[in-house]
């Protein structure tokens, strides 16, 4: 039996499912419904609410008075990071990725917004980031502050935490709209979200496949991360899960140009879902799944008889700095 800590409430849950009737005629295969975790806040949008929930909770525990995170300078996580600090009286420092020096625009905006502290490093600087965020945090407690340091997209056991109550949450929901999921399909872009989602497969008895699609690196890469992060969630908590590597499903193939780059292809997309059902899609993650989605209809792997659960994971304020893409 595994036990969950204390978490602080952040994300306004459970979050809707609904049907995506035209783009699943459209795309001539399964039933697609789509779980709006863009919806778990305006500003304290996507997936990395429900992670920060724990951690925030720790974070707090243990008496921090400012939250050290890192990411991408469109970073979602490192937003919600600022965000969820500001709503819970601490202070944020982030150590943003920049190679060209960026506008003051989408997520970046967000974080001005609120106050957080914002340093830029290079890539080459990033390569050493959780060093960089230790030293950085001793620094803070060499002038008396005690900072709580958040890995890179919340992706750690504790985090993951937050995507065993969302598929807890998705269960509840399957018996409440009479409907049963074969598939899940989720973007992955540093594991946690979907450590998660397979640790509460295993926890609830969840019968639907999960499937992650990469937007960055490739298949063995985050088959090894993903497993790392549930092997330190059954030592933590105690669950009690074996899955073979070759299990954890990751689709492969869409990552396109590269992270945080697009195709044309993947912008017209974009264009389409907002058209045809009124969902915007984000550029970096939700679009590229979204995209490995329909290539695998057309390839067979979701037959009409099935029905897929596509997970919004927010990162709306991403669209902006990529408007001139668009027309
Ligand atoms: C971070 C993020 C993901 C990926 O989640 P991970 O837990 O990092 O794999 C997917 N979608 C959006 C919008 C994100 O910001």
């Amino acid at each position: 039996m595994f036990i969950l800590p204390e978490r602080y409430v952040l994300a306004h849950t459970p979050t809707p499912i609904e049907k995506l009737e035209r783009l699943s005629q459209l795309f001539e295969g399964p039933e697609i419904y789509i779980k709006r975790d863009d919806l778990t806040g305006i500003g304290k949008t996507g997936n990395k609410v429900r992670k920060l929930e724990f951690l925030i909770a720790e974070a707090l525990r243990e008496g921090a008075q400012l939250l050290i995170t890192c990411g991408g300078v469109q970073s979602n996580h490192a937003r919600a990071t600022a965000l969820a600090a500001a709503k819970v009286g601490l202070a944020s420092h982030l150590l943003l990725r920049d190679s060209a020096g960026s506008d003051i625009d989408g997520n970046l905006f967000i974080d001005r917004l609120v106050g957080a502290e914002v340093k830029f490093i290079t890539p080459q600087e990033y390569e050493q980031v959780n060093d960089l965020m230790h030293h950085l945090a001793e620094d803070y407690a060499a002038k008396g502050m005690k900072a709580y340091v958040i890995p890179e997209g919340g992706s750690t056991a504790l985090g993951a935490l937050g995507y065993v109550l969302a598929i807890e949450e998705v269960c509840r929901q399957m018996k409440t709209l009479r409907v049963e999921f074969d598939h899940i399909v989720s973007a992955v872009g540093s594991g946690g979200t979907l450590a998660g989602m397979l640790l509460g497969k295993s926890a609830y008895g969840m019968q639907a496949q999960i499937h992650g699609i990469n937007v960055c690196d490739d298949a063995p890469y985050f088959q090894e991360r993903i497993s790392n992060i549930i092997r330190e969630a059954k030592r933590k908590f105690g669950f009690d899960l074996n899955l073979p590597k070759k299990d954890l499903n990751i689709i492969d193939g869409y990552v396109g140009k590269g992270y945080g780059l697009n195709r044309q292809e993947e912008i017209e997309l974009i264009k389409l879902v907002a058209q045809m059902e009124g969902i915007i899609l984000d550029p970096v993650y939700t679009v590229k799944a979204m995209f490995g989605l329909k290539d695998q209809i057309r390839k067979g792997r979701f037959t009409k008889s099935e029905k897929v659960l596509f997970w919004h994971t927010g990162g709306i304020f991403g669209l902006f700095p990529k408007r001139g893409l668009f027309f």
